[in-house]
């Protein structure tokens, strides 16, 4: 592996010659590892092959082909590396239950799914990316995951912070130089130089600013970066602390997994590929100085609920329920995440691209329920629907939009294969239409059956 020209020179004067001829081995010699998070809320947990500072990160032996698995499109799991799962000690950390939290630079959407499986359910989770393109993506890996209690926006955080947005728990997982995965992405190593990591430090200071003034005093703020250097990690902790206060949060217990910390800033964790077999990253959290305070944002009203609620809804808090002025569309989401969903929608450089759990939308006299609400992983069991089991070749069909063939009956079903809701089918007695949605459905066509994975070997 060619690395970039300054690379070994700019790593060596930071972390010694031996470090560098370690990195550069692990990269040469030994293969990314494959790993996943499992979403507890839809599979059980998995009893080997576990990461040590994420209890839900599972090694695997191979790498499957995830996009043919219905339980990766139904976010029974998330494939992720495993350094990035480190997010999940900082929130074991919280001592405080937050009340809203936002991750700034979400996309592809990792940590953010991450974070909604560790933040208390009442917790509002923000989750942002300014790139229009990213933040779809991120608006997608919610949905499968479930998207409850969350809003998806994108926006600059500069934005976010003009209007008024206030947390009590901050992820920065910036935008950063890239250093950390060259082994993955050989794109990394084309585009790294020396003016990158510059420029890349600048970003990250202005985002930590903004961050800062929108965090809550005794809230947490988690940084992390695909990186090495020091300019993208320790001077962000010194700005930070020299500046405003921040109180560093020690993760000791991180030392016994192969992870180092800087003895220039003690707190800032490094996960090399040579000592804890990880792609790299750096990462630290800080408090804000003082008692923990709830976020208080000018409360706005959202527009009101017309005519009663849908039969259908019945079963679900009454104070959650939000539909648009005509009464057509049915979503649910907290009394907080309406104020703020409020406050962000009329807000100047902010797109609101999802708020809440969409539950489904009036057509005439009939509810038709939204397959948001099948993917919850908190609600599901709501459904006022049967369920209907899938055979791994039925559920390979539902992802891939095929029409099915029905059970005789009629009426909606909840289909779930391995017990993990997937879709709605509507039985119309000897076919069932398929509504599983046509944005999250397999892309690759070529796919075939016998590419379905079988990973955790449920059925
Ligand atoms: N947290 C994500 C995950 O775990 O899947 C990965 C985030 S990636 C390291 C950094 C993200 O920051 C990118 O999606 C990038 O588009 C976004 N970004 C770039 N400039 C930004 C800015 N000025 N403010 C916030 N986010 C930014």
């Amino acid at each position: 592996m060619m690395l970039p020209d300054g690379f070994r020179e700019s790593f060596a004067s930071d972390f010694g010659q031996r470090a560098y001829e370690a990195l550069e081995r692990a990269l040469t010699e030994v293969p990314s590892p494959v790993s996943v998070r499992l979403n507890l809320s839809k599979l059980p947990p998995h009893s080997s092959g576990q990461i040590p500072w994420c209890p839900e990160g599972v090694l695997l032996d191979e790498r499957p082909l995830f996009g043919a698995d219905p339980l990766w499109h139904a976010g029974a799991y998330y494939v992720q590396e495993p350094a990035s799962m480190v997010v999940a000690r900082y929130l074991d950390h919280v001592d405080f239950a937050p009340s809203v939290a936002l991750d700034l630079c979400a996309a592809p959407g990792g940590k953010t799914t991450l974070l909604r499986s560790h933040l208390p359910e009442t917790c509002l989770l923000v989750t942002n990316e300014p790139d229009r393109k990213r933040a779809k993506v991120l608006e997608e890996n919610v949905l499968r995951w479930g998207a409850d209690e969350t809003i998806v926006t994108s926006a600059y955080p500069e934005a976010l912070r003009a209007a008024g947005l206030e947390a009590d728990l901050i992820l920065v997982d910036a935008p950063c130089s890239g250093e950390g995965m060259f082994r993955k992405e050989p794109d990394a190593i084309t585009g790294w130089s020396l003016e990158l990591v510059d420029h890349c430090a600048r970003t990250q200071r202005e985002i930590l600013a903004e961050a800062w003034e929108m965090l809550t005093e005794g809230g947490l703020l988690i940084y992390s970066t695909c990186t090495y250097n020091r300019a993208e990690n320790e001077a962000q902790l010194s700005f930070l602390r020299d500046n405003y206060g921040a109180e560093v949060i020690p993760l000791p217990e991180l030392l016994d997994y192969g992870v180092q910390e800087s003895e220039e800033e003690p707190g800032v964790y490094r996960f090399f590929p040579h000592t804890t077999g990880s792609e790299g990253l750096t990462c630290f959290g800080v408090r804000k100085p003082g008692p923990p305070v709830a976020p208080q944002m000018p409360g706005r009203k959202i527009a009101g609920r017309s005519g009663g609620v849908p039969d259908e809804l019945s079963s679900l808090p009454v104070e959650y329920l939000l539909c648009n002025p005509d009464g057509s569309v049915w979503r649910l989401l907290s009394p907080i995440g309406q104020s703020v969903a409020a406050l962000l929608e009329g807000s100047e450089g902010v797109r609101v691209l999802s708020s809440g759990l969409h539950l489904g939308d009036i057509k005439g006299r009939d509810f038709i329920p939204g397959a948001p609400w099948v993917l919850s992983s908190r609600v599901s069991s709501l459904l006022p629907y049967p369920r209907r089991a899938m055979t791994a070749e039925e559920a390979f069909a539902l992802i891939g939009r095929q029409t099915l063939t029905g059970s005789g009956e009629r009426g909606y079903r909840v289909a779930t294969y391995a017990d993990v809701p997937i879709a709605l089918v509507k039985e119309l007695g000897s076919r069932a239409n398929n509504l599983y949605p046509k944005s999250l459905s397999l892309h690759d066509t070529r796919l075939v059956l016998s590419d379905m994975p079988h990973i955790f070997d449920l059925t």
